[in-house]
């Protein structure tokens, strides 16, 4: 069998974090069995979809390379087709006009929880004869169409990931609304089971993979294929994230959509690295830290665990760091680049900037992590409490001072690193000062503080851009 899988994501938010795991776990899976990962848009809720969200969808899948196979599919623009399908299952008695108005449907809701029962539809309209049925038409009554669901129905499918699920009809909530209130002889908008069915159908899915959210669903979904006569896909319930307590993974929790992970400071292979970790055991002996291509030799259902995945910050910060850590500078550059002109700064050569991205990159936890540290190579730094109380003590001033007299004399381009080296050296023994001291004093004069990377490289790449030597005039003063 051809394996071909889907994400079906409606554009009525940002990409979430939960869909682009699904999106991963679609994608590792296409990859694993030569398959195909193909992306339809479910459109159909015409109030709540937005442009602005289809386009972060699409940025966002784009941006963690989980790149889709075949023409984008607009559920809208198939309507027809879902319309045709309903047509049917009228014909063929599967489906029925339902004329309960609202505040019907709202008394049996209130006399059910009088009763103690869950709400249901009670399947009322189901057997209505064709002449009621006419004159509720011609009195312009307003109608839904449901599909038939008997209690006695018995659901059962091989989940890839949950193994034999077992559903009762009778526990699906009664006879299904497929398609939305219309008042015509028209059918009005078809409803999310009836179209996912008809476009999985359609574009011929072999393995539905999506979150466990959608275990109701599936068991519906099934009697849909069972009666509109199509092959059934096989299906994988994927594990929820869930937040530190437990929950499902919320707006609530702050960060949840894809962009704003970018936005932070994440890299798109760590987060497809930690993705592919929410839920999937990997194999004995494999290493936590992978890119996706290695994840799809490796990817099956088998180890995909049943229970929720705890969103742990501490594993995705691990692994965005190693990420960074990796990449070579001129890589790192072209991220840093982009905050740094974001930032407004204007990065003096590209040699420069790569060397800084060199001098930063073993630092880093997130490339924003960059903003705060990069910003004296941009900005004069502002002295700390620290720098003031070093530049306070014994000999600072005035080993600064010699620095500063030497490099009047003989300017520094900052190039050739062993010329600030032995200057400091030539300093440390004409004044009798220590190397050490001199070294922390330089630095609080240059950036302002007592930490920070390399000193020497951090100030060949000062000199090259001529802001050490007022830095050390401020100091001395
Ligand atoms: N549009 C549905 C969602 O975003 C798709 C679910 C499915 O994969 O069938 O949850």
């Amino acid at each position: 069998m051809t394996v071909r899988v889907r994400l079906a994501p409606s554009p009525t938010g940002t990409l979430h974090i939960g869909t682009a795991r699904t999106a991963l776990f679609n994608w590792l899976f296409a990859k694993k069995n030569s398959g195909k990962f193909l992306l339809r848009i479910e459109d159909t809720d015409k109030e709540r979809s937005k442009q602005e969200h289809l386009e972060n969808i699409l940025q966002g899948l784009k941006w963690l390379n989980l790149q889709w196979d075949e023409d984008l599919i607009i559920q809208s623009e198939r309507i027809n087709c879902h319309r045709q399908a309903i047509k049917k299952l009228l014909e063929e008695g599967y489906a029925y006009r339902c004329f309960a108005t609202e505040v019907e449907l709202e008394e049996m809701r209130e006399a059910q929880k009088r009763r103690g029962e869950a709400p249901r539809y009670d399947n009322r309209y189901r057997d209505l004869s064709k002449e009621d049925e006419a004159n509720f038409i011609t009195e312009g009554r307003s109608y839904v169409i449901r599909f038939r669901i008997n209690d006695e129905e018995r659901i059962e499918w091989n989940d890839l990931v949950r193994g034999q699920m077992k559903w009762k009809g009778e526990d699906l909530g009664g006879d299904m609304v497929i398609s939305r209130r219309a008042n015509s002889m028209e059918i009005g908008e078809p409803l999310y089971n009836l179209v996912v069915v008809i476009d999985d159908a359609e574009m011929q899915i072999s393995h539905v993979i999506r979150g466990e959210d959608h275990i109701t669903n599936t068991a519906k979904q099934i009697l849909l294929y069972k009666a509109l006569g199509l092959r059934i896909p096989e299906f994988a319930h994927t594990p929820l994230i869930l937040n530190s307590e437990g929950k499902k993974l919320s707006k609530r929790d702050g960060v949840t959509s894809i962009n704003q992970f970018r936005d932070m400071g994440y890299t798109a292979e760590a987060l497809t690295n930690y993705m592919a970790l929410l839920g999937w055991s990997i194999p004995e002996g494999m290493n936590e830290r992978f890119n996706i291509e290695e994840a799809a030799e490796l990817f099956s259902f088998k180890r995909v665990n049943k229970a929720g995945a705890k969103f742990d910050w501490d594993k995705l910060n691990w692994l965005n760091s190693q990420v960074i850590h990796s990449w070579e500078p001129e890589i790192l550059y072209e991220s840093l680049e982009t905050i740094w002109a974001k930032a407004g700064w204007t990065i003096p050569s590209r040699a420069w900037g790569i060397e800084l991205s060199k001098l930063l990159g073993p630092s880093l936890i997130t490339l924003q992590d960059s903003l705060k540290q990069s910003e004296p190579f941009f900005n004069e730094p502002e002295l700390k409490s620290d720098g003031i109380k070093q530049l306070e003590s014994e000999g600072a001033k005035g080993s600064l001072k010699a620095l500063l007299e030497e490099l009047e004399k003989n300017p520094w381009d900052g190039k050739d690193i062993q010329i600030a080296k032995s200057l400091i050296q030539e300093i440390s023994a004409s004044l009798k000062i220590k190397k050490g001291l001199i070294m922390k004093s330089l630095r609080a004069s240059l950036l302002g503080d007592l930490q920070g990377p390399d000193l020497i490289t951090t100030w060949s790449l000062l000199a090259q851009i001529d802001k050490d030597k007022n830095r050390l005039r401020k100091s001395i003063k």
